[in-house]
């Protein structure tokens, strides 16, 4: 099987070799046996190189068909994270044969709840707080199928409210800079619904990754030194009410991206649904996570 590297970026895939090869064989027979060992996918590289097969290897050697699709939807994951997913995906998922699995640590704790909700016909999974996984017998089949799902769950961005780039400039302080002002991640801080549903908690697993627990916001009025302070931490991003995002300087790209995609998400999620997030022991065990420090590395 062919299949992603780790810390590779999909969109690179037409430039860079960003593939590496596994055998599928001996990886899906042990992920029942022994899933410590499935979920050390390098085990099973059928070429040497350098480049790690995915963490989410596992995940697409479930299958019996010829193309896995995984990918973090914005639309999928905007209903994947509420607590009446499965009835809100119900009514929208009516023409395919899918099913939904509730979040677990990506790997091969997942893999084996994909597994079991597997038939001869399901062809669409909705990972809970994660995203969408089809299968095709071909790349244009499984591609049609994202783009089918997706369009069926598609949401419509709320109306976007202008930032408040003066206001953001006054309290950034010595660590952080305000995100330019046609960042789509300005729109995280423009309601208090919005806020205090990024403030939460953790939503998925790739937000925790890289821009740690959650999101932070400042109160009204506080300045960016002053909430580090408070809190005795400096966050990647600090969201301001009704101003705008700021930037810690160091952050990275993945970092300004996954914040991206939580704007993304949050945008679509109407005011009064109500999330699920992550346990502490669920966002420790992504953070202790071998295979992601990996990751973050090659990602810093
Ligand atoms: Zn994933």
């Amino acid at each position: 099987m062919w299949i992603k590297a780790s810390g590779t970026q999909l969109a690179d895939a037409l430039e860079k070799d960003i593939f590496v090869p596994v055998d599928l064989a001996a990886m899906s027979s042990e992920i029942l046996a022994h899933p410590e060992r499935a979920d050390e996918p390098q085990r099973y590289l059928l070429q040497e190189g350098g480049l790690k097969p995915s963490i989410e290897t596992c995940l697409h050697a479930v299958f019996p068909k010829r193309v896995v699709m995984h990918v973090h939807c914005v639309n999928t994951i905007a209903l994947a994270i509420r607590t009446d997913a499965v009835a809100e995906l119900g009514k929208r998922l009516a023409a395919f044969n899918w099913a939904h699995v509730n979040y677990a640590k990506p790997g091969a704790q997942l893999a084996t709840l994909v597994r079991n909700a597997l038939t001869d016909t399901v062809e669409v999974i909705i990972l809970g707080n994660h995203g969408l996984l089809v299968a095709g017998d071909s790349v244009e089949e499984a591609a049609a199928l994202i783009e089918q799902v997706s369009a069926a769950l598609h949401a419509d961005a709320a109306p976007k409210a202008p930032v408040d780039s003066a206001r953001l400039q006054d309290l950034a302080g010595d660590n952080f800079e305000p995100a330019q002002p046609d960042d789509k991640v300005h729109q995280l801080a423009m309601s208090t619904a919005r806020i205090e549903k990024a403030i939460g908690g953790t939503l998925y697993p790739d937000h925790v990754i890289f821009c740690g627990i959650g999101a932070h916001a400042a109160s009204v009025g506080e300045s960016a030194d002053a909430y580090c302070n408070r809190i005795k931490q400096i966050p990647h991003f600090l969201i301001v009410p009704d101003a705008g995002v700021l930037w810690r300087k160091d952050i990275t790209e993945n970092g300004r991206t996954m914040a991206r995609c939580l704007s993304d998400v949050l945008v679509r999620v109407p005011d009064d649904a109500v999330l699920n997030y992550f346990t502490q022991a669920q966002d420790d065990e992504l953070l202790d996570w071998d295979a992601e420090t990996y990751r973050q590395q090659m990602n810093a």
